[in-house]
């Protein structure tokens, strides 16, 4: 069907960024109740395709609909495609119940990317919040892939629940590792938990860094990324070295339809990374 489909699109003349190529699934990962890391390959044989930390893919389950869904899986191993999405609507619910075999649509790798090349030298802090911490997980890769190229580097993450944390065995490798520093906490937690309980910007101040000279990565609920911009800036870290990457509702995803405009910006084409200087003017004002 998924082949059929790219010829009707060809044949109709729209470009290829517009067509869906065939992928199918090879492993489905649960991380929570409505959350799902897949694995998928070309169904056609072909190769993967290279994408950089940050960038996205539309997800199209056949029938239903297509989702911008950011690329959660390491940049250097770009054969096997990695996406983690959460069930909150008809498209993601239907790509959630796919089983291995299943084939889906894939139009990407789309959107700009995470700073990492320009972070070289600086200390480099990401601050997650719940799915936010998919998009960047890619950086986290990268930067532990290059770790001589960097300063320090430190991970906070907040989920609302224990039973809301994302990649649990992969955050327990990476606080085993001396030289990066992981922080996590929960929004709420039995009375009996020992750990961190509070809003992921309280972690901020705990962690070590040298802001006068650190790159930080920000991606969660638009309010989070708001608190954690504010924290950051208090510690003293500049404008122009804050990045948070934009979600908005995407129908073409290629800078056309209008559909995610963002102040002057397209999120599908000039973001979803942003840096937090260029849009502060309209980052606290809900309804743009
Ligand atoms: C660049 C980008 C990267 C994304 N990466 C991921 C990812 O890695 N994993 C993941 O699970 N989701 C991600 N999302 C969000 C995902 O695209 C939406 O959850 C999805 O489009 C919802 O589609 P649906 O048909 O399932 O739900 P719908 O029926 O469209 O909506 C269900 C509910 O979700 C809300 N909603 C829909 N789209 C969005 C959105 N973009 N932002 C905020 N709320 C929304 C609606 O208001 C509604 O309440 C990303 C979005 C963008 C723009």
């Amino acid at each position: 069907m998924a082949f059929a489909l790219e010829k009707q699109a060809v044949a109709a003349g729209l470009s290829d960024s517009m067509v869906p190529s065939p992928f199918r699934v090879q492993r489905v990962r649960k991380e929570t109740y409505d959350t799902f890391t897949l694995e998928l390959e070309p169904a056609n044989g072909a190769d993967g395709f290279p994408f950089a930390a940050g960038q996205f893919n539309m997800l199209y389950a056949f029938g239903v609909g297509e989702a911008p869904i950011s690329i959660s899986g390491d940049p250097t191993k770009p054969q096997t495609l990695v996406h983690t999405v959460r069930a909150v609507g008809a498209v993601t619910q239907a790509i959630c119940k796919l089983k291995r075999g299943d084939v889906l649509g894939v139009r990407g790798p789309l959107g700009n990317h995470w700073p990492v090349e320009e972070a070289v030298g600086s200390d480099v802090v990401i601050v997650a919040g719940g799915i936010g911490l998919a998009p960047l997980r890619p950086a986290l890769y990268h930067l532990l892939s290059n770790r001589e190229e960097y300063g320090r580097i430190a991970l906070v993450y907040g989920a609302r629940t224990l039973q809301d944390m994302l990649y649990k065995p992969e955050l327990e490798r990476w606080r085993s590792l001396f030289d990066l520093e992981v922080k996590v906490t929960v929004d709420t937690a039995p009375a009996s938990y020992r750990g961190n309980v509070g809003v992921v910007t309280t972690l901020i101040p705990r962690v070590q860094f040298d802001p006068s000279q650190t790159v930080a990565l920000v991606c969660g609920p638009e309010v989070m990324m708001r608190f954690a911009v504010r924290e950051l800036e208090s510690q003293g870290v500049e404008p122009e070295n804050i990045f948070i990457s934009m979600e908005r509702n995407m129908k073409c995803a290629i800078g056309l339809c209008g559909h995610c405009q963002f102040g002057s910006a397209f999120i599908c084409k000039d973001g979803p990374v942003f840096c937090y200087a260029e849009i502060e003017p309209f980052f606290a004002k809900r309804e743009i």
